[in-house]
């Protein structure tokens, strides 16, 4: 259990890991406010495909959302070049409801996970979320430098909290039916990154 990360110490970290940082607006105060919990106190960071293409476009629907979905959709946008475009901070619409035993064993940092079930725990209070650039499809590929951004934004987010990669998850791993992030990221936990 943490206390959410300041924008400042947020930025921080990430460049102190070498993160590639590209401030999008007024990031730093865009979010979804008191909705819901809130937002923390914070256990993870939430791994997410766009199902979408091209960085412009990708890097607005995740700031702006969409009819339905207001914005932002996570807090930092990994692109295929390997920069980290940060879109939001505090509450965002990225994790929804999800299993509240999954969350107990995030908070363990347990190796596995149990399978999602439940979707009666607020998840956009509690995790960090990046949405990685890919169309989700199985084939759009992933360059090593958007795997190393990635890498890089949850190794800033895990030490600053002292937490351990097993705080690091996918949403397939928050929510039933979910599958993302499909490909190389889907496979995260299991290989130990
Ligand atoms: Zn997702």
């Amino acid at each position: 259990m943490a206390t959410p990360l300041t924008p400042a110490n947020l930025i921080t970290a990430l460049r102190a890991e070498g993160v590639d940082v590209v401030e999008v607006g007024s990031w730093r105060t865009h979010n979804r406010g008191t909705r819901g919990t809130g937002w923390g106190p914070v256990n993870g960071v939430m791994i997410h495909h766009t199902v979408t293409s091209g960085t412009d476009a990708s890097v607005r629907i995740c700031r702006d959302g969409y009819s339905g979905l207001p914005g932002p959709l996570c807090h930092a946008v990994a692109d295929k070049a390997g920069r980290m475009h940060l879109v939001g901070h505090g509450r965002a619409n990225h994790a929804g409801n999800g299993d509240p035993d999954v969350l107990a064993a995030v908070i363990r940092e347990e190796k596995s996970l149990p399978a999602p079930r439940a979707a009666s725990q607020d998840g956009n209070s509690r995790f960090y979320g990046i949405e990685a650039i890919n169309l989700g499809d199985g084939k759009d590929p992933w360059p090593a430098a958007q795997l190393e951004a990635i890498a890089r934004y949850t190794a800033a987010i895990c030490r600053a909290h002292g937490w351990n990669q097993y705080s690091v998850l996918a949403h397939a791993e928050w929510q039933a039916g979910k599958i993302d992030p499909r490909g190389t990221l889907g496979t995260w936990r299991s290989t130990g990154h």
